[in-house]
């Protein structure tokens, strides 16, 4: 894999986290006497040492250092290790500090990790997206759809323009039912997370807009929609846009469209957030919701892209 190498060393690496910021990453708390819970057997007492550079269990009678440790904690190999922490290191706590900060935006996503979890997706995975989401690999190549191993979770990249053409504003991954505990916890029953360091509002398909757009509420149906031509985009989160501070991104994301047509989803929770979100933007905004589909991906698995044309026709001219 091209991203190893041009990553940092396994030396330097080891050399600038301390393993204890990768136990803080998993939450398992260091006492006072340098001690915790082993996480590799039954553990009522603090077995487990741990100093910056390296843990070792009284119990299991054995030592990690920090590969080691991600490795069996993981369950992965040693160049995922490497991977794993040139992804997080930015965004491991501070040791000092017990509970974990929301990070600053670092900037966009680098494109070799992008690249890495495009090419770990397995022809199952790309099954999943043909069969629920209705993307043809085509799409998914020029997107870079990807999976990230150490997660379990689809990736989805928010380009800020042309797929492929210029920057990764953010990275939004799709949990599954495989998703590991340590993050799954932190998602409060979403389904959806961002990259630490690396997440803020965003929007999906901008490049697609043209004049007028739809605004759904729902990641992949966005893609769908991109794919059967429409002009679309999706938030990274139904509520993302919808407060003073984040309001006049949206309005720069959306300066040159005259006519949003934003399509409710049919649960009455999002459907405020929504409101809150379209509240206040220059265009012209027509909103609609599905009598009887959820949103578009649902709707599409009976219709076709014609029909739905059709159906924003009646809403008001274009
Ligand atoms: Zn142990």
């Amino acid at each position: 894999m091209g991203f190893a190498d041009q990553s940092i060393s396994p030396k330097v690496l080891k050399r600038e986290i301390n393993i204890q910021q990768v136990f803080a990453y998993f939450d398992i708390e260091i006492d006072e006497n340098s001690k915790c819970l082993c996480p590799f057997h039954e553990d009522k007492n603090p077995s487990m040492l741990v100093n910056s550079e390296f843990a070792y269990c009284f119990a299991c009678g054995r030592g990690w250092d920090v590969f080691d440790f991600l490795k069996e904690y993981l369950q992965i190999e040693f160049n995922d290790t490497l991977f794993w922490l040139n992804t997080n290191k930015e965004s491991l706590p501070d040791v000092k500090i017990k509970s974990r900060r929301r990070g600053e935006y670092r900037g966009p996503v680098s494109s070799e990790l992008v690249q890495y979890w495009h090419s770990c997706l397995t022809h199952e995975h790309r099954m999943i997206l043909h069969e629920k989401r209705l993307l043809t690999d085509a799409f998914i190549d020029e997107w870079l759809l990807g999976w990230r191993p150490d997660w379990n979770a689809f990736s989805i990249p928010f380009w800020s323009g042309v797929p492929q053409k210029s920057e990764i504003d953010i990275v939004q991954f799709r949990l599954t039912e495989e998703s590991p505990e340590f993050i799954t916890k932190y998602t409060h029953d979403s389904k959806f997370i961002g990259l630490p360091g690396h997440n803020r509002p965003s929007l999906i398909g901008t490049h697609s807009l043209k004049d007028w757009g739809l605004l759904v509420f729902g990641t992949f149906d966005a893609l769908l929609a991109i794919q059967d031509g429409f002009p679309c985009v999706s938030p990274n989160g139904a509520s993302v846009f919808s407060t003073k501070k984040t309001k006049p991104r949206l309005i720069e994301l959306l300066k040159d469209v005259k006519r949003l047509y934003v399509i409710y989803d049919a649960t009455e929770s999002e459907r405020s957030s929504a409101q809150k979100t379209v509240k206040d933007l220059s265009c012209d905004v027509v909103e609609r919701e599905f009598v009887k589909h959820t949103d578009y991906g649902e709707y599409r698995l009976y219709h076709d892209p014609e029909e739905f044309m059709t159906e924003i026709l009646k809403w008001g001219l274009l």
